[in-house]
């Protein structure tokens, strides 16, 4: 194993059409380069490919063209092994009802060609919370049982990558934490690389080392976690005036507005503005300054800016 876990190169999946509906480009030439032992977040709206990509890994779904090697093994000479390397963890709580979680780990187990000296089924139980449900039908578990055994199910094989597809959404703060626990614990202790989709960007922002932003079928931008958010350029000044005033005039390029508490903001892009002359000008309108202080973007701004329409490519 070399140091990436995941290696994409020029994928593209085209969905035939079907009926009325044309043929679908989901992913249009992506390069991607997971690096091993990482959490890696893989984020874009509604319908950018995320699924797809993520069911390509998994050999659930099959590409149009395009490499991917896992753990060094590629998908097309190595199906086996490549296979093998990788868990996935499904958006959907396709379960079957009436097998018990003992049941659906051991089956899962066999599926993937483990012997039964090998499996590991009570310590999975033991790690996914569901020991006193072991013997329980599906049907009668909670969806956040459900949703643990799901995770449970990814890990049977053992595999050094483990994909999750939306893990959390939908899911109660309690269990979200659970499932974030488990999963920094596998990364930490058994050095699994972990692949996440995520709507909350929040939780990307706590989880992931690295993340890609995915729109349209195109990755437009894959960077560390502190360097995208670094590379925002947006900075956001909030003042506190000392007695209740009106918005001062502002230099060409800054954006006021004013909060329900009377503080302004003003937003400016770094490289053209500096903040010393967006407090000189408030000073000038002769305003007292009570409070001062910044607002640094999150990746909630780095999305919106990568993804809105009017703005190109990264
Ligand atoms: P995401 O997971 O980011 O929401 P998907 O990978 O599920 O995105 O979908 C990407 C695009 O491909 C969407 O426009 C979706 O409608 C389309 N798509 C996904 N699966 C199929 C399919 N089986 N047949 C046709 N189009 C599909
Ligand atoms: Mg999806």
């Amino acid at each position: 194993m070399g140091e990436n876990a995941i290696e994409i190169e020029g994928l593209t999946k085209t969905y035939a059409a079907s009926g009325s509906q044309p043929p679908k480009h989901a992913l249009k030439g992506v390069d991607l380069e997971i690096p091993a032992g990482s959490i890696f977040g893989l984020l874009g709206p509604n319908g950018a490919g995320k699924s797809t990509l993520i069911n390509i890994l998994a050999g659930l779904v099959v590409k149009t063209s395009g490499k991917v090697r896992i753990w060094g093994f590629d998908q097309d000479v190595n199906p086996r092994q490549s296979r093998a390397s990788i868990g996935v963890m499904p958006q959907e709580l396709n379960i079957d009802p009436f097998f018990t979680p003992r049941a659906a780990l051991e089956v899962q187990a066999g599926l993937y060609g483990v012997p039964k000296s090998r499996r590991v089924t009570d310590r999975i139980l033991k790690a996914i919370g569901l020991e006193d449900k072991a013997e329980a039908y599906a049907r009668n578990l909670s969806g956040g049982m459900r949703r643990r055994l799901l995770l449970g199910k990814a890990l049977v094989h053992r595999p050094h990558v483990l994909v999750l597809d939306e893990p959390t959404a939908g899911v109660d703060i309690e269990l979200r934490q659970m499932l974030w626990a488990n999963i920094r614990r596998l990364n930490q202790e058994q050095g699994t690389t972990i692949i996440l989709t995520t709507h909350y960007l929040e939780e990307a922002e706590e989880m992931c080392d690295e993340i890609a932003i995915i729109n349209h079928g195109e990755v437009i931008a894959r960077d560390s976690t502190s360097a995208l958010i670094g590379r925002m350029d947006a900075k956001t000044l909030v003042i506190h005036p000392e007695e209740e005033v009106a918005l001062p005039q502002m230099p060409a390029g800054v954006e006021s507005c004013q909060r329900a508490d009377g503080a302004f903001c003003f937003t400016y892009r770094r490289s053209e503005i500096a903040t010393g002359a967006v407090v000189e000008a408030v000073r000038k309108a002769g305003i007292v300054i009570r409070d001062i202080r910044t607002e640094e973007p999150d990746l909630q701004d780095v999305f919106v800016e990568l993804t809105s329409e009017k703005k190109g490519a990264a």
